[in-house]
């Protein structure tokens, strides 16, 4: 559920609160959380450490310790991450705790369990598949055309596809492809130059915004996305066609279509995404 907008303000939030703050020991309840290394020498090499620097790629969360290892944390569908004080008791959804000297616990929680935990010296051991980082230099139009020639999957899934651009998922994929006037299931490989530039334009204005509102809080349940300063984000506000199915489209009037695709809901508007 996180994306890149809503792990970026995850980590803005957890950077003051841990900056070299130190790791007693980990408590691993469901071992499966952790995907590298083992479980055993993860709470070996994790002891003693000290959370140095603070970084993201994608939907990953990086967190240099001062070994010059890297914590790295996905939270997939349902992951959530907090710091807590010493009286707060772990759950059954809690699969890992960090100890800190300072008394305070980092619990990791996870009803669906998807989420993982990698312990690496090398960050590229983990991420080597993921695709350019869109709000860096390493994306562009030239490397969008490139990526989708002769593709014949909808631009919707391609989108959602880590190796294309890093980040972007179900709700920032349509909000993106409403932006730039795309029908979500246009053959990828048939979009032309001009039709890549908005997408490219609207990728990285859709992104910012969900940065600069603090990522999207939608819904309730565990899937609902809360910061660890537990501050509700306001980018949902400014959706214009994700979860609007039947409301009117904010340019045309038109009531908001919903389709699915790479078994993803998909909202959009006929009328000003057409498919020809
Ligand atoms: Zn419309």
């Amino acid at each position: 559920m996180p994306e890149l907008p809503e792990v970026e303000t995850y980590m803005r939030a957890l950077a003051p609160q841990l900056k070299d703050k130190e790791i007693v020991n980990a408590q691993i309840f469901w071992p499966r959380i952790v995907a590298q290394p083992d479980p055993s020498l993860f709470c070996d090499l994790i002891r003693g450490r000290r959370f140095d620097s603070f970084g993201r790629r994608g939907k990953y969360m990086l967190f240099g310790l001062n070994s010059g290892e890297t914590l790295i944390i996905h939270l997939r569908m349902t992951g959530e991450l907090r710091v807590q004080p010493p009286n707060v008791e772990p759950d059954s959804h809690t699969h890992l705790l960090l100890n800190l000297t300072s008394g305070e616990r980092i619990h990791y929680r996870d009803q669906r369990k998807f989420g993982r935990v990698w312990l690496v010296e090398d960050v590229a051991s983990v991420l080597h598949k993921l695709g350019p980082e869109p709000l860096s230099d390493d994306f562009s139009v030239e490397g969008l055309v490139k990526a989708l020639a002769g593709r014949s999957a909808p631009i919707k899934a391609l989108l959602l596809d880590q190796s294309i651009v890093a980040g972007v998922g179900n709700i920032y994929a349509d909000e993106a492809l409403f932006r730039a006037g795309i029908n979500p299931r246009r053959p990828s490989g048939h979009l032309d130059e001009s039709a890549l530039a908005r997408l490219y334009e609207a990728v990285c204005w859709v992104l910012q915004m969900g940065i600069d509102l603090r990522g999207s809080s939608l819904g309730s349940g565990p899937q609902n996305y809360l910061p660890p300063n537990g501050v509700a984000g306001a980018a949902q506000e400014s959706h214009q066609v994700f979860r609007r199915t039947g409301q009117p489209c904010p340019r045309c009037g038109q009531p908001i279509q919903r389709m699915v695709i790479a078994q993803r809901s998909t909202h959009f508007c006929a009328q000003c995404q057409p498919e020809g």
